[in-house]
């Protein structure tokens, strides 16, 4: 008898990872495509399908029959009606783009659509950090910085999909702008550009820091990696930076406790890459303002997964979705 697997699709602003994963969260079949998201919705989609049909086929030679699709999608969706609201990152937004309809007429299987932080939230729960735990929350922190809820073993996505949205918890209330409308969000203080502009601004004012040399003087190629080399050679403005940094998504991450009184937090996203003290100042923030509950039993640990935590995610959404 032949096995089912599904496929996970990852669609990102410069590439997109197609993937058949078996029901236990093996990859069995991968390809990365580039998105090219300057063209037309559709044309992106249909490449899409194309790969989606490859992998299908070699699932295939491999004994599995496929059971559905799931994608995650880097931006607002109506979940239920697999419709795109707004990409941030992508040239003309995909406002309205039908893209579950699209996939499933052109591959003729089941498709359910996600929230790509939700969908790796689900992975890290079901294969990654989370698997021994019933509740966790997830956080991202990226370009921006997005997340994700388990509560009772399974995924919280609310009633449109939006629990979980971590970066736009309001951590300065007569704070910036962010893109969502709100003032002072997270997003706007703790995520990678959000350092990079801290970085900027001190090199702007001629401050004394290692960052300089590391990017010998090129301010574009500041980037939070560079911030945390910095800041393990002991640099004190990279430092700053971090703790800060780690300080606010601390804050952020008392108030979704408080909400959920979880087991775990699992900090995925590049940034989360910058190591021990970024980690230490989460930590130390979470602890400052979490009294309620016990803060110390929290366990806050690394995601797991890394780069491919994305397609496991959404195969298993759609393996789910199709029970
Ligand atoms: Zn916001």
């Amino acid at each position: 008898m032949e096995k089912t697997a599904f496929l996970g699709v990852d669609l990102g602003g410069t590439n997109t990872k197609i993937a058949v994963v078996s029901r236990e969260g093996e990859i069995l079949v991968r390809e990365t495509i580039p998105t090219k998201a300057m063209r037309p919705a559709k044309e992106v989609v249909e490449d899409i399908a194309v790969a989606a049909r490859n992998g299908q086929l070699a699932a295939q030679t491999k004994g599995y029959q496929v059971g559905g699709l799931g994608i995650g999608i880097p931006g607002l969706i109506d979940w239920q009606e697999g419709i795109c609201l707004l990409l941030p990152n992508f040239p003309n937004k995909w406002q309205g783009i039908p893209i579950k309809s699209w996939l499933e007429e052109a591959l003729s299987i089941p498709v359910s659509v996600i929230n790509d932080v939700r969908a790796i939230t689900l992975a890290e729960k079901r294969f990654g950090a989370g698997k021994g735990v019933n509740s966790l929350i997830m956080i991202a922190i990226g370009t921006g910085i997005g997340g994700g809820v388990v509560v009772n073993g399974n995924l919280y996505i609310g009633k449109d999909g939006g629990a979980g949205e971590l970066g736009h918890i309001t951590v300065e209330p007569q704070g910036v702008r962010c893109g969502c409308g709100n003032r002072g969000c997270l997003e706007a203080y703790a995520s990678g550009p959000a350092m990079v502009a801290q970085a900027l601004r001190a090199l702007v004012q001629q401050n004394d820091t290692l960052i300089r040399d590391l990017v010998e003087g090129d301010l574009n190629r500041v980037t939070p990696k560079v911030i945390a080399q910095a800041a393990r050679a002991g640099d004190e403005i990279a430092r700053e930076i971090l703790i800060k940094s780690g300080s606010y998504i601390g804050q952020a991450l008392s108030c979704a406790c408080v909400a959920v009184n979880p087991e775990m937090v699992v900090i995925g996203g590049g940034v989360a890459q910058a190591g021990e003290l970024l980690f230490e100042s989460i930590r130390q923030g979470i602890e400052e303002r979490l009294f309620i509950i016990p803060s110390n039993t929290i366990q806050i640990v690394p995601a797991e997964l890394g780069m491919d935590a994305g397609v496991i995610g959404t195969a298993t959404w759609a393996k789910e979705k199709n029970r």
